[in-house]
């Protein structure tokens, strides 16, 4: 699928995330078009995590614009809730409910958030199960699963939603390296399909064969941007260089 330019879905203007003194977001500006493949790059503790919270609002900003679907994300008019349900996010841990089979996973969300009728959310989770590929799972509990299979409940389960927009947060950094290309599988799908998508991932071969574009952030800033060509194999920063050079 081609990337629509014409629509920005995340609009992101000198946005600025301080925790108390500790400036972590210093200065980053970009747009995020619809259909777009977006993989963030960086040194542990740079920022990655804190910007993908502040596209959601799990975190507040601290200045800036941060814009989601024409959502300014901090005015406080809006409804947040009803803004979120645009944008799915993926957890490195998961954050399952282990006290809830996959189907109940599933459905809560859409029962409870949506008011979708328990049939009919049964309905689309079974068939959000089929698109990740465990459709037999849906009775089963977290504990049962592999970190894979449980990883790609966590995004069915954030499908289920409907989004337009789905954050992953090392999807998967958390898992054994022979359940990595499974989830991987399952994000590639969707990327195909035109899901606007950032990523936060230490998978290098992903980023390059799946992301429109590359963002290395460093001290909370936007060092290097470019396709993964670009960024990954002819960075033009030394903090760039250094970081590619480990990582490769
Ligand atoms: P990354 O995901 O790139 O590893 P993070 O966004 O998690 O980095 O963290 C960036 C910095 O912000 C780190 O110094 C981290 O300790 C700090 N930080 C993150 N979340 C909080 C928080 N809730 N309170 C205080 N400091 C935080
Ligand atoms: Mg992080």
């Amino acid at each position: 699928m081609a990337v629509n330019y014409n629509n920005v879905k995340i609009h992101v203007s000198h946005l600025q995330k301080n925790f108390g003194k500790l400036e972590v977001l210093k200065d980053i500006t970009t747009d995020i078009y619809e259909g777009e493949v977006v993989v963030i790059l960086g040194p542990s503790g740079c920022g990655k995590s804190t910007f993908l919270r502040c596209i959601n609002r799990l975190e507040d900003i601290t200045a800036g614009d941060m814009v989601v679907d024409g959502n300014h994300m901090d005015d406080k008019k809006i409804n947040i809730n009803k803004a979120r349900e645009n944008v799915g996010m993926v957890f490195q841990h998961f954050n399952l409910f282990n006290n809830l089979n996959v189907i109940d996973n599933l459905t809560l969300a859409p029962i409870q958030v949506k008011k979708m009728k328990k049939d009919e959310a049964k309905q689309l989770a079974m068939k959000m199960l089929g698109k990740v590929g465990l459709e037999d799972k849906a009775q089963a509990y977290p504990s049962m699963l592999s970190g894979g299979q449980k990883q790609r409940v966590a995004i069915a389960r954030a499908l289920c939603m409907n989004p337009d927009i789905m954050l992953f947060d090392e999807p998967t950094s958390a898992l054994d390296p022979e359940m990595v290309g499974e989830v991987l599988n399952v994000m590639r799908e969707l990327a195909e399909e035109g899901m606007t998508m950032v990523i936060v991932t230490h998978e290098i071969g992903f980023a390059r064969e799946v992301a429109n574009r590359v963002l290395f952030i460093y001290d909370g800033k936007i060092l290097e941007e470019g396709t993964p060509q670009e960024v990954i194999y002819d960075p033009q920063t030394e903090r760039a260089k250094d970081f590619f050079n480990k990582v490769l």
